[in-house]
């Protein structure tokens, strides 16, 4: 392989330059610095490739979004003749792209009937912080300025900027910076596992369902129906552990908020493009949202982009009423952004990859997955479309969960990583979120490679007596 005079290093070469000057996102520098980092040199398909040449299977198709693999010829020609041709120009100041004007057409055409008009960003954060200044704007234009509080859940992750943070849920994320900022309330996710000894104990997931979205219309009450302006959320959580929910709940949230006429924001981010089997994960859901925000799968993750979809309902206010809208990127409508996520549109439409997922290689991973159910250390397995968990807990029949400290999903990461596939952990929780155009072959070799993880996470908890020893 050609690789340009920067990239002509040893491992422990990256390593020591790495350790001396990149601070990486969400990273313990110190412990990462006593450890090395591991560098990720190339791609293709669903794999990716070591500084050491080995190969790894990536499961998680990167940070949720290379969902059309690496290596796809028609995303890269895009973007090379985009940079051609214009590799840069804004849409402030009356002026627009060929690439921003085509994408927000052909985003119109893939989305529910309620989305005609786009907001671009580079970024999901960006995204979800665009929707707090929507929806707020709205709620002024609408005469009612004091509905302001926007309702998320614990756990959930809408980004990493101060408000996306803030719409988040993530404990440890509130602990630094002083977040969450103010007008933002959050209820607890529908969880049927973590909630299984408390508001699930004694409920088929359906009945629980119900129970969870009624948490919203509690938190309503508590703040006011008049000062509420918005529900988000992911239609499954993934960050938070692919919280797949009872088929109950999304319209039970629906219902809620119609009833107390508050907006309802869907964070497509992980789930939209076709992640969940259907183009949006609102889709699959039965939800009818407001306003919807994309990111990750847009481009496949080739080139930053994000934006949101903005329904009639915000869009007309905001068109009609709204004057300047004051609110804006350097980089929103990127044309080398948008004219990969055009090529990525082709690809999807062409290898039928939505459609795939929902008939296909959906249905037959959570039928691989369920084998996993025989093993002594899975507690529950959940799926939907192309993202899953793995619950792991004590050995069954206990299906007690592990001590904080035994860190156990960080136990079984580490067998993967060794083994040379890339699974998430998430607590106790393992997820993948494979590639879309993974075929049936690379589902099986995924199960192995999960399979053959949980085993040896399972030897090395029975020797360090985290779990029953055998009886003989
Ligand atoms: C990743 C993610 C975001 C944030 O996107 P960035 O591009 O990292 O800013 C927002 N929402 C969800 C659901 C995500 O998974």
């Amino acid at each position: 392989m050609d690789l340009p005079p920067f990239a002509r290093r040893s491992t422990r070469e990256w390593q020591a330059a790495d350790a001396a000057h990149f601070l990486h996102p969400f990273t313990d520098h110190q412990a990462l610095a006593t450890k090395g980092v591991r560098v990720i040199t190339h791609g293709d398909g669903v794999y990716v490739w070591d500084s050491d040449g080995r190969r790894i299977f990536d499961a998680m198709s990167g940070l949720w979004c290379v969902n059309v693999g690496y290596g796809q010829g028609a995303l890269i020609e895009a973007a090379a003749q985009q940079m051609r041709t214009l590799p840069y120009y804004n849409a402030f100041f009356q002026t627009t792209t060929p690439p921003a004007t085509a994408l927000a057409e052909r985003l119109a055409a893939v989305t529910p009937a309620q989305f005609r008009h786009v907001f671009f960003s580079s970024s999901g954060s960006e995204a979800n912080d665009t929707v707090i200044r929507l929806v707020r704007r709205y709620w002024d234009l609408m005469g009612q300025p004091e509905r302001k509080v926007i309702v998320s859940r614990l756990n959930a992750y809408h980004g990493s900027t101060m408000a996306a943070a803030s719409l988040g849920g993530m404990a440890a994320m509130h602990t630094q910076g002083g977040l969450p900022i103010p007008g933002i309330a959050h209820i607890d996710q529908p969880h049927f596992w973590a909630h299984r000894h408390g508001a699930a104990k004694g409920l088929s997931r359906e009945e629980f369902g119900v129970v969870a979205a009624r948490w919203l219309e509690e938190k309503i009450a508590e703040i006011g129906p008049d000062k509420v302006a918005a529900f988000i959320g992911e239609p499954v959580q993934g960050a938070g552990g692919v919280v797949v929910p009872p088929s109950t709940y999304w319209p039970e949230i629906q219902r809620i908020c119609d009833r107390h006429g508050i907006l309802l924001v869907s964070d497509e981010v992980v789930c939209g493009f076709g992640r969940t089997g259907r183009w949006w994960g609102c889709e699959t859901f039965g939800t009818r949202p407001d306003l919807m925000t994309f990111a990750k799968g847009v481009t496949s993750g080739y080139v930053p982009l994000g934006g949101v979809m903005v329904g009639e309902r915000v869009a007309r206010v905001l068109i009609e009423r709204g004057g300047e809208f004051e609110h804006g990127y350097t980089y929103s409508g990127h044309p080398v952004a948008c004219a990969v996520a055009l090529a990525n549109l082709d690809v999807i439409e062409q290898q039928q990859l939505v459609q795939r997922v929902r008939e296909d290689t959906g249905p037959y991973l959570a039928q691989q997955l369920a084998n996993l159910l025989d093993h002594p250390m899975v507690g529950e397995v959940q799926s939907c479309g192309l993202m899953a968990a793995i619950q792991l807990c004590r050995d069954i029949p206990l299906r007690e969960s592990f001590a904080p400290e035994i860190a156990i999903g960080m136990a079984c990461r580490g067998h993967c990583f060794d083994n040379g596939l890339v699974m998430r952990a998430v607590g106790d929780r393992m997820i993948v979120a494979p590639p879309l155009i993974m075929t049936r072959a690379q589902v099986d070799e995924m199960c192995g490679l999960i399979r053959q993880a949980l085993d040896r996470t399972y030897a090395q908890a029975r020797t360090a007596g985290w779990v029953a020893q055998a009886a003989g």
